[in-house]
Formats: C-alpha cells, structure tokens, sequence
C-alpha cells in the first residue's frame, strides 16, 4: 500500500493537463457505477416478478432496465474514447522522460547493465503504468456492481450472506498467496526479460555479421539458452498460479453444491420462497466475481507497482546513476586544455596512470601508441564520459567537473573510427548538430569531407535514407559522414580518433588537406595509427600503458624515442 501511494504521487504531475478528462471519466465511473449496483436489483425483482406472473410490473422493469443500460453503454463509451486518449498521452509523457533520462545515464551504468533494461522500462513498463488507471476503474465498477447483489442476499435470508462471506474469505486467502507468489517471481522475471530482449536486440542488429561469421548455430543457442531460462521462470510461476486457480475452481463448485444444499433445506423449511432461491441461485456468479475483480485489481496495482519501481528508478536516479555536472557555463572557449595527474580505470582494469600533459589552444596534437595504450580513453575523459577519475581535467583552466554540459560537449566534437550513423537520411544526420543548417554549409561540409560527389550519385541525393547504424553506406563513407558532422558542428575543440582508418590513401590525403586548413584555427587532437598522416601535427605524444613517455614533433620523436622509430618503420615497411 505504501509503495502504491507512493507510485501514485510519482505519476500525478503526469496526469496535469488532463484533468477535465479525468474529472469526466471519474463522473461517468460513478453514474455507471450506481446504474451497475441497481442492474441486480432489478433482476431479481424481474425475475419474481416473471415467476409471480406479474406481467405488467415485468414488462415496466425490462424497460427501466433497458433504457439505463443504454445509458450506461454510451456513457461507458465516452469514458472509453477520453480514456484511450489520456491513456496516450501519458505514456507519451513517460516515454518521454524515461528517453531523456536515458540519454543522461553514467556511461559506466551503460555499459555494465546493456541495452535490454532500458528498452523494456522504455516500452513494456510505461504502457503497464498508462493502463492501470482504466483497469482498476473497471475492476472497482465490477467491486461496487456486487454492492447491490450484497444488499439484495441481505434482504433476502441472512443465513445466505454468512455463506457467502465464508466462501470469499477462504477466496481471497488462496489469492492472498497466489499473488504475493507472483509479486516476488515477477520481478526475477522481468530482470531475465531485460536479457533476453538486450541479446533479442543484438542478434538483429548483428545479424549480417552472424550469418558472416557463420555463427548462426552457436547464436541461435545463446538465444535460445536465455530463453529457455525465462520459459523456465516463467513456466515455474504459471504452474503455481494455475495450481491455485485450480484450488479456485474447486471453490467455486463446492460453493455452488453448498449453496444447493442450503437453498434446499431453506425452501424444505418454508424459509425461503423458490423464486427468491432462484435470485440467489443466480446471483452465485456475481459474488465470484467480486473475488475476481477484487483480485485482478491486486494484480493490476502489483504490475503497476513494479512497473513504477522500474521507471521511476531511471527518472528519478535511485538505482542508476546519472551524468552529473557543474553549474559554470562558459560562453565560448578558448580551446586549451590540461590532463594533470589523471588516474582512470574501467572497473578494475586502470588504464591511465598518472597521465599530465598540456594543449594549447588551437595547437594540433597527435596522440601515437599501441592498441590498448590508453588513447580513446583520454578522449572520452575530455568529453566527461566517465567522471570516476582521479586527478583533474581542464578546459581555458576550469576543472571540467565544475562546468556545465554546454561547455563541455559544445565545444568538443568526436570523430570516432565507427562512427554511429543513425536511421534518417543524410540531411537530418547532419542536422542533428546543427538545426539551422543551410543546404550550402551541408555542400560546403561534405565536399571537405571528400562525400559530396558521393551524395549526389544517389537516386534521393542528400534525402536518401541510410538505414539502421548507417548500414547501406560502407565504413569508408560512414567515416566521411562524421568527419561532415563535425565540419558542420566545428566546435572549438575537434578529437579524430582513427577517423580516417576506413579510407584509401587519396581519400584520407584529401581529408588529411581539410583538417590542415582547420589547424591554427581549432584545437585538433588526432588518434592515428598511420603515422603519415600526423606528420604535420605541432606535437605528438607517445602513449604507452596509460602513460606519456615521449613528445615533441614527427622528426624529434624519430630520432629521440625508440619506440616511434619502430612503429615508424614497421609502417614504411609494409
Ligand atoms: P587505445 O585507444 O589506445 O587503443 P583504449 O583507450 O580504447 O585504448 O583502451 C584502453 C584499455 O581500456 C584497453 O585495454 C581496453 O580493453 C579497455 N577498455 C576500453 N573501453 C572499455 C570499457 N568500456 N570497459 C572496459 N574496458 C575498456
């Protein structure tokens, strides 16, 4: 009850904005309601009447009934069209923060819980929570509607309503387990479910490197192996539940004997009339029902209180943690930033170890070394992707910890060796970073970007659609689109990390000639392994092992560090 009040208050400001609809559909509840209660009342007297062949009186009756169940049929579809709208809307609302939300997740949080946790909190728990509001309503008329089959037994033969209330109590214990059984498997449940829709999710993505890889077999039983796990849970919980639905059953036709052998002796002792019997006989299915609706309602406030607990812990940042930053905003910057002393590790594996280096506003830095040395991290350190480091980050001087996400991530732009290129046409990939974006600057951007002649060989030029992750375009082009992305964004700060890696000699030459026409105008830190083409960056540093061991310029490093040399003429070699 606790967590339902306060799953409740959580939802309310997403029901703001709609609160004639809701004062409508609660008015209609009621009317709807009150009609619901006097259904079986009527019933009854209609069917002493009939068998009191009171005609008239019975005829009246069927037309009172008529005409407020009419009433109540149009009102309920009133409820109904305002309902699905509301309904809508506030998944809409949810939907729309657990997005945002999303988009602020710890990078760290990102990649230990995968993408499976949020799809289904996303989709399948913000649709559970929009739908509770018309489920309980309904389950609360269908409660009250058994008001007035209470009132008609009382007045009928008390001995009967004691009946009655001892069938429903032994009810309401056997569903008392079953869903306090439900509430503690259903949340394991859910947890392999995030699994299985994450892997569900990779696979299609996948899907081509797969088949490639020929691996379809051994996926297709990793797929299956997770599936057998959920089947399994959720096989385990079904069985306990039907075993109890059973158990209800059972119930219900030992009530329906017992309440037999009561009516019998009540008539056989000129207690009851026989026409009041049948009311009561057939009233046995309203009083299940009210167990039902008592109980599905249960169910619905135990999905919805799940579901809530899942959703809410992304909005409101309980469980997973979020992006955090400063309040300091920078209007513009200078360009020039300093690692000092910086200590970093992903989980347990450190990856920079005391690192410290300077970079001067527009200077263009390259960064060299092996695989593994340490390279995209500094990047990602720089963007604030992981904020658990030790040692400090500066930007024009200011800790990157104190400023804001604006002055961070507006004055860096990224160029990765896979870049994430996203399902729209080629237009709106560059509109992303720039909503303003002229038809002449996109030109201008891709041409820089060696893409333009490219484009324009296209059936729908820059309005062609590149597909999921940018899959009808190759690596190569992919690579261009981003370093087009960045030319449009041409924040004060660009990193190329490998970004040239997919490209043919020419290609990167003539790229190579665009990021030199930005040099002294932009700060540029360039990844490369080809060492060619950092040739003419002001300074290169040698990382190894999440250290700097070497710097200065392509010829210094040549003749002054061992390692260069060698990875210099491993290059030539080839
Ligand atoms: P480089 O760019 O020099 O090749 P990286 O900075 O990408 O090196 O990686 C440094 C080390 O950190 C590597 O050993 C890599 O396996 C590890 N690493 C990189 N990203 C992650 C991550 N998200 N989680 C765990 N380990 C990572």
């Amino acid at each position: 009850m606790k967590d339902t009040i306060k799953n409740i208050k959580m939802l309310l400001p997403y029901f703001k904005g709609d609160k004639s609809k809701i004062i409508i559909i609660l008015l209609i509840n009621l009317i709807t309601t009150v009609i619901s209660v006097l259904v079986p009342i009527l019933n009854a007297q209609l069917i002493v009447n009939l068998t009191s062949n009171l005609m008239e009186q019975l005829i009246l009756i069927a037309i009172v009934l008529f005409v407020i169940k009419t009433c109540s049929d149009i009102l309920l579809y009133i409820s109904n069209r305002l309902y699905i709208k509301l309904f809508f809307n506030v998944s809409l609302k949810l939907r729309k923060d657990v997005g945002r939300e999303v988009l602020k997740l710890n990078n760290k949080i990102l990649d230990e819980n995968g993408s499976g946790a949020f799809i289904q909190r996303l989709l399948n728990d913000t649709s559970t929570i929009s739908r509770v509001f018309e489920e309980v309503s309904s389950y609360l008329r269908g409660i009250l509607i058994n008001v007035g089959v209470f009132i008609s037994i009382f007045i009928i033969s008390k001995v009967i309503l004691i009946f009655v209330a001892v069938v429903i109590i032994i009810r309401f214990i056997i569903e008392k387990i079953r869903l306090s059984i439900k509430k503690k498997k259903q949340k394991e449940i859910k947890e392999v479910s995030d699994k299985v829709t994450g892997f569900a999710g990779e696979m299609v993505r996948g899907a081509k490197d797969i088949r490639m890889l020929n691996a379809e077999g051994s996926f297709l039983k990793a797929f299956t192996d997770k599936f057998i796990k959920l089947s399994d849970l959720n096989i385990n919980t079904s069985i306990i539940n039907y075993t109890l639905i059973l158990a209800r059953w059972i119930l219900n036709e030992l009530s329906t004997l017992g309440l037999i052998v009561i009516l019998s002796l009540l008539i056989m002792n000129n207690q009851l009339e026989v026409a009041f019997a049948l009311v009561i006989f057939n009233y046995r299915g309203y009083w299940n029902g009210f167990v039902d609706n008592i109980t599905f309602m249960l169910d619905s406030i135990t999905d919805f209180n799940i579901a809530s607990s899942r959703v809410f812990e992304i909005i409101n940042g309980d469980k997973f943690e979020k992006e955090s930053f400063g309040n300091v905003h920078l209007n513009s910057v200078n360009g020039d930033f300093e690692f000092k002393n910086v200590s970093f590790s992903y989980k347990k594996k450190k990856v920079l170890k005391d690192l410290s280096f300077k970079v001067n506003a527009n200077e263009t830095v390259a960064f060299v070394g092996k695989s593994g040395a340490g390279k995209t991290t500094i990047f990602s350190l720089l963007c604030k992707m992981y904020d658990n480091y030790k040692g400090e980050i500066t930007i024009d001087g200011n800790d990157i910890k104190t400023l804001d996400k604006d002055s961070i991530r507006g004055n860096i732009t990224i160029v990765s060796q896979d870049p994430y290129i996203f399902n729209m046409s080629i237009k709106d990939n560059l509109k992303l970073v720039c909503e303003n974006l002229t038809n002449k600057q996109m030109k201008e951007a891709c041409k820089m970007a060696c893409l333009d002649e490219f484009i324009e060989s296209l059936p729908d030029k820059y309005d062609t659609i590149v597909g999921e992750g940018g899959v009808t375009l190759s690596g190569g082009q992919k690579q261009r689109l981003a370093i087009a992305r960045a030319f449009v964004q041409k924040t004060e700060i660009i990193l190329f990390d490998e970004a040239t890696s997919a490209l043919d000699n020419e290609t990167q030459k003539s790229i190579a000639k665009a990021i030199n026409n930005l040099q002294q105008d932009y700060t540029i830190l360039i990844i490369a392994h080809r060492l060619s083409t950092i040739k003419n960056a002001d300074r290169i540093l040698f990382i190894d092992d999440g250290k700097v061991v070497a710097e200065g310029s392509h010829k210094y490093l040549l003749n002054n560090c061992k390692e260069y040399k060698a990875l210099y003429d491993a290059e030539i070699e080839k």
